[in-house]
């Protein structure tokens, strides 16, 4: 079998679902399972629908956009039953707790699209994932049991495509073990798609999506970025980690535990290549592509003890907070952290201001070259620094064989640091 994924801008109109479809249609052989996000922005307009309950415009606004699909696409019957069956989820909304609304998104869409299949000859299961994807923690940012779904989905998956011809599920949601809704973090479908894969043993994991694979840079800031043909696991892990939105950070690793190749395809361009990411032992050093993230906060921890002794005090506070730093610096008595922002910086930040002064700057972004044994061509890399506003540039971070070469820049010069770095090194 295979698992095939679809995010939300290629199943975020009805051309799109059309495209992704056909492409669905000419992999029947292999026992699709296929995966889908929302339509794209619609799991922000759930966030504001439960973040304003009483605003009923924003209700209205996701009935419109789903029902204009589903009349594109469908007619009679299949339309007015496909319609009952959005109309109950909507109307369902905000439902018991933010996971649960959250949730709605890939109910919506996979309702949606399992109609459009059969209406059009493919015999399609529509399975609820959230009875094999069991997690825990967080609902909001939940993680997998993967013992329960290795026991869950294959019986599932089995079952569903002993009567027909693909079987189609939700990406990004899941439930706790007590059954209430949780899903797996922003982006998370990349994620259901690599644990499902690894469960039920897939041949390959395709993640379709609006580029052409993964790009030396992300080619909405940057012009001229190069799709990558094959890339290693590793290297998709250290992109993703700081930041190339086109996988979920956490893709990977069930992908390289049971071995499994990864694809990234282009549903608007599916005779494209793509990029294959494997497990392949022997990568060209090299610099390799280029990642940022922007919305990034520097803590300055000072006062009293020695760094050694902040740092001792500050990471157990992270940790139990679920943060881990990007790049650290020390002086006598001073630590500075990068970190990615979130509501858990201020409640950590609150938690060392008990035992330290500690102060937030969140006016930066961070840049990361990475590459392999790039030392090598330490000379070239600090050629492209006036791209990057050499006086504008903090916290220089650089290790030393597999290279994750990092700095912080102000904000507001990180779209023309990335382009101006990418011309000169890629
Ligand atoms: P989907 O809805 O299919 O999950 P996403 O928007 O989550 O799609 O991810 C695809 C986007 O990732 C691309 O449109 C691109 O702008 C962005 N991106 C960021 N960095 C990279 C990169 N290095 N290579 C390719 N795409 C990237
Ligand atoms: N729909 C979810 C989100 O927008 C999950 C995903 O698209 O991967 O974050
Ligand atoms: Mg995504």
């Amino acid at each position: 079998m295979i698992v095939m994924k679809f995010g939300g801008t290629s199943v975020g109109s009805p051309e799109a679902i059309r495209r992704t479809v056909g492409i669905i249609g000419g992999r029947l052989s292999e026992r699709p399972l296929v995966v889908v996000s929302a339509m794209s922005k619609v799991t922000d307009l759930l966030y504001s629908i439960a973040d304003n309950p009483g605003d009923s415009s924003l209700v209205d606004a996701l009935r419109k956009r789903h029902y204009d699909v589903a009349s594109a696409l469908l007619s009679g019957e299949d339309l007015e039953r496909c319609i009952e069956d959005m109309d109950v989820l909507i109307d369902a909304l905000p439902g018991p707790s933010k996971a649960a609304a959250i949730s709605t998104g890939e109910l919506l869409s996979s309702t949606l699209i399992a109609r459009y299949m059969n209406a059009n000859g493919i015999r399609t299961s529509w399975m609820d994932v959230r009875d094999t994807m069991v997690l825990e923690g967080d609902p909001m940012k939940a993680a997998p049991i993967t013992d329960e779904l290795s026991r869950r989905a294959p019986k599932a998956f089995d079952a569903a495509l002993s009567r027909a011809d693909a079987v189609l599920t939700q990406g990004f949601i899941g439930r706790l073990a007590d059954g209430s809704a949780a899903v797996l973090g922003r982006g998370g479908s990349d994620y259901s798609a690599s644990l499902l894969g690894s469960a039920l043993g897939a041949s390959r994991i395709e993640i379709w999506t609006d580029v052409d694979g993964v790009k030396t840079a992300d080619p909405r800031k940057v012009e001229g970025t190069r799709s990558l043909d094959a890339i290693t696991f590793e290297q998709a892990s250290e992109m993703a980690h700081f930041g190339a939105k086109v996988l979920h950070p956490l893709t990977m690793q069930p992908a390289v535990r049971t071995n499994i190749p990864i694809l990234v395809l282009n549903s608007m361009n599916p005779a494209g290549k793509g990029t294959t990411i494997t497990a392949a032992d022997f990568m060209e050093d090299g610099l390799k592509s280029l990642s940022s993230k922007d919305k990034i906060v520097v803590m300055t921890v000072s006062g009293g003890s020695s760094a050694s002794r902040l740092l001792s005090l500050v990471f157990p506070v992270l940790s139990s907070k679920g943060i881990s730093p990007d790049m650290m610096a020390s002086s006598e008595g001073k630590v500075f952290l990068t970190l990615e922002d979130s509501p858990a910086v201020d409640s950590a930040a609150e938690e060392i201001g008990r035992f330290a002064d500690v102060s937030l700057d969140r006016g930066r972004a961070q840049v990361t070259i990475i590459g392999k044994n790039i030392s090598d061509i330490r000379s070239k890399v600090i050629k492209a620094y006036p791209a990057a506003a050499p006086e504008k540039v903090y916290m220089v971070s650089y290790g030393e064989t597999y290279v994750n070469l990092s700095f912080a820049v102000p904000r507001e010069l990180l779209d023309s640091v990335l382009r101006g770095i990418h011309k000169e090194l890629f």
